[in-house]
């Protein structure tokens, strides 16, 4: 089967937004074994989406589009691929009491536009909308398939995750199957070309890399006839990755960082404060993300000034006056002075320079101090990470998560 994507969207057109939903979609397409054959973006017109239809699908079998399902008169892609085939739109009952039923959710009347997305051709298959108002659907003529999903990347990629992709393997025999493997402190190209003789000489299962928030997954997807048989052809791949990457390979499937360090502190009950100097709150904020966390989270403290660092931590004035607050024995102090507050089992703290000035030779910019007090021993740990303010406070707060599960 070949397929094209039509990304609607005069924001695209004019590099407002990046067009995120084609590479997720390309992707997708591509462990389902699809063939990609075009990637075209219309601006909101009706005209050129019609004609850009009519070139694609005398070319492939599928044509994916995403954008234009909103309430207004410049969303008009569901209309115009209706039209395409010569199909008419009418009321879907279902689909206007879910979205009425979601506006009094969230306490909002719908407008008299809304009504419009709940419009599809009664041959349509509808494609429910878990996470907005406006569902998708599915056209289908003369061997010819139209996807119509919305913009929003929050409510796209569910929608194809959970009603587009089964709808499509059903097409086939084959089952695809896939499994996540979650990297930290690896870089993608260092990932890449640990695995490329793997990469070279794959075929079924397929490995693919991503990077993503500082972070690396590989995802191996097998084709098989049955999902039994697809994870036997994945499994010798996922141990020969777990072989590869020891430590580095943290978890398998959807989770994070943060949940992974969450839930351990949780399960063994290991209480825990946070001060943080460079990060401001980021680690904590990525450890409170966890639901469970109240069970062991004590305190979050942003200690930016020497004077807080004193005031609140009993970080030593010689120790600022002759190490600096970016230094080992500055981080070591702020997290046992953080633990002994609650008397936690666990203080972890953050001191570094995330730029872009305040750099010396001595002490560059991205250079950072991590404290990690367990259970009456404390260490430090020295990091000098790469990026601008943010990737470096991002970086940080991923690593010393990390270095806690360690
Ligand atoms: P809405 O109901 O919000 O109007 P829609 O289905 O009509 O949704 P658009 O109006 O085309 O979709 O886009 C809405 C938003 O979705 C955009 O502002 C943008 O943030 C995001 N979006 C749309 N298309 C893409 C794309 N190709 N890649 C990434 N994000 C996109
Ligand atoms: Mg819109």
């Amino acid at each position: 089967m070949k397929a094209e994507i039509i990304t609607v969207g005069t924001e695209i057109l004019l590099g407002d937004i990046l067009n995120t939903n084609c590479r997720y979609l390309s992707r997708e397409l591509a462990a389902m074994g699809i063939e990609m054959y075009y990637q075209i973006t219309v601006g909101d017109n009706e005209e050129r989406l019609l004609k850009t239809l009519e070139e694609s699908l005398n070319r492939s079998d599928i044509v994916i589009c995403t954008g234009g399902l909103g309430p207004t008169e410049d969303d008009m892609t569901k209309e115009v691929c209706a039209k395409y085939f010569g199909y008419e739109l009418e009321l879907h009952k279902p689909s206007l009491d879910a979205m009425l039923e979601r506006f009094k959710h969230m306490n909002r009347v719908p407008t008299k536009n809304n009504e419009k997305q709940a419009y599809f051709p009664k041959e349509a298959y509808i494609l429910k909308n878990d996470n907005g108002t406006a569902p998708g659907c599915i056209m289908e003529k003369d061997n010819k398939m139209i996807v119509v999903l919305p913009g929003p990347p929050k409510e796209m990629q569910p929608m194809f995750e959970n009603y587009v992709k089964p709808y499509l393997s059903k097409l086939t025999d084959d089952v695809i199957e896939s499994e996540v493997l979650r990297i930290i402190g690896v870089g993608e190209s260092k990932v890449e070309n640990d695995i490329l003789d793997i990469i070279d000489s794959q075929t079924n299962p397929t490995i693919a890399t991503y990077a993503k928030g500082y972070e690396c997954t590989l995802r191996i997807t097998a084709k098989a006839k049955s999902v039994e048989e697809a994870k036997e052809l994945i499994k010798p791949m996922s141990d020969e990755m777990k072989r590869r990457f020891g430590q580095s390979l943290y978890a398998t499937g959807e989770t994070s960082i943060e949940e992974v360090v969450a839930k351990m502190l949780v399960e063994n009950n290991l209480k825990i404060a946070v001060a943080e100097s460079c990060t401001g709150g980021m680690v904590s904020a990525s450890l409170i993300n966890y639901p469970g966390i109240s069970s062991v989270f004590m305190e979050g403290c942003v200690t930016y000034s020497n004077e807080a660092k004193m005031k609140s931590l009993g970080v030593k004035k010689e120790t600022l006056d002759v190490y600096g607050a970016v230094s080992a024995e500055c981080a070591k102090e702020m997290a046992s002075g953080v633990a002994a507050r609650y008397n936690t089992n666990v203080g972890i703290a953050t001191t570094g320079i995330a730029g872009p000035g305040g750099g010396t030779d001595e002490k560059p910019v991205g250079l950072v101090y991590f404290g990690i007090y367990i259970n009456g021993k404390v260490i430090s740990k020295k990091y000098v990470f790469n990026g601008d303010r943010q990737g470096v406070r991002e970086r940080a707060t991923r690593t010393i998560l990390n270095d806690l599960r360690l």
